[in-house]
């Protein structure tokens, strides 16, 4: 059954209209579900008795349950859900000094074959809709909500990718997003991309204020495309023209995600060809430690190196981060989980 979640304030009045009811209601709704965050239809004791009735039969609330979490000694939660159909998806709950972020999937399994990620494992079942994104924030938020806690920041950085599942993904952003929704800042939202350069272009156009982060891996095509089959497609000059013209147009920063990998990707040559192809844009570099997976035979850049890499790219004019580790001691690397309890032994 559909969930509510999945309903924009425009779609939730239309579905009013056909029951027959002024479009005042739709915002009622809207604050008993993302501002008491109730956690049945039946406690919205302002509605007819006959409304909630007739929304029961064509809505249900939440669209997931809890099947088992992990919690990392920095606290950060990765909380696996059982979807109404069966299948599973992750979200991980990290806090930083400036708030708690949730990283949201956007799909069940992935077809973007990152040959490094753990998503990719399993192929893509299905994207998810809007409604069964935003009830992974409504469950933490309602978790959260026990201890007056807030999540803070959105990244749509799980399972999956967003701009493979565009329209979906937009309209949950303007759920959580909308004022009478959880009012999530737009600048509190983050997508993040492999570099799906038709999604892209539609996204600058909507000039939308979310973050976009774009998953770069490697500073050219040769070494990028081993890594991320997506590069056939949309080659790096592509991309890069496609992002400049959406950063130009929209006057945003733009985020570029560089996993470390070691002897991969990590050279002095590589963070040289990294600030080259980045330099002059408005856009800054976030170096990720890689979490190992067991199947690949990828392996994390040392510390040091990791530094030398960052230093590299301030002396070549381009602005860096050096993410720190974070539910290091827990399967926080995307579809880690997910990939252990579909494929049971294989990966323990
Ligand atoms: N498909 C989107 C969003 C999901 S992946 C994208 O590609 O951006 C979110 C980020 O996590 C990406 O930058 C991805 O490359 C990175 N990632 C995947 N596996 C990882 C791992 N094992 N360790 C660290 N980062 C990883």
């Amino acid at each position: 059954m559909q969930t509510i979640y999945d309903l924009n304030l425009k779609m939730l009045e239309e579905v009013l209209a056909e029951y027959g009811q002024k479009p005042y209601r739709a915002k009622q709704i809207y604050h008993w579900l993302y501002q008491k965050r109730c956690s049945s239809l039946d406690e919205m004791s302002d509605l007819p008795a006959a409304l909630i009735d007739r929304l029961k039969e064509n809505y249900c609330l939440d669209p997931l349950k809890e099947l088992t979490r992990q919690v990392a000694k920095d606290g950060t939660t990765k909380y696996l859900f059982e979807m109404q159909d069966g299948s599973s998806v992750e979200a991980v709950l990290m806090h930083f000094h400036f708030g708690d972020s949730l990283c949201v999937s956007s799909q069940i399994g992935c077809n973007m074959g990152c040959s490094f990620c753990a998503s990719g494992l399993l192929k893509k079942q299905r994207d998810l809709t809007a409604g069964e994104m935003a009830a992974e924030v409504m469950y933490v938020q309602k978790e959260l909500d026990a201890v007056q806690g807030r999540v803070d920041n959105i990244v749509i950085m799980g399972t999956g990718e967003p701009f493979d599942n565009y329209d979906n993904v937009m309209r949950f952003c303007e759920i959580i997003n909308s004022d009478h929704g959880l009012a999530i800042g737009a600048r509190h939202i983050t997508i993040s991309t492999c570099g799906i350069v038709p999604a892209i272009n539609d996204f600058a156009k909507g000039h939308y204020q979310y973050n976009l982060a774009v998953s770069l891996h490697a500073p050219n095509d040769e070494l990028r495309a081993k890594l991320m089959p997506v590069d056939r497609a949309y080659p790096l000059d592509r991309l890069m023209d496609a992002l400049k013209k959406y950063s130009e147009d929209n006057h945003r920063r733009l985020t570029f995600e560089y996993i470390l990998l070691h002897d991969v990707n990590d050279t002095d040559e590589h963070a040289v060809q990294l600030a080259d192809l980045i330099r002059g844009m408005n856009a800054y570099v976030n170096l990720i430690p890689y979490n190992e997976v067991d199947e690949n035979g990828y392996h994390t850049t040392n510390e040091k190196k990791a530094l030398h890499f960052y230093d590299i790219l301030m002396k070549h004019g381009v602005k860096a981060t050096l993410r720190s580790k974070h539910g290091e001691d827990i399967d926080a690397a995307c579809g880690q989980l997910r990939a252990k309890h579909e494929m049971g032994s294989r990966t323990e």
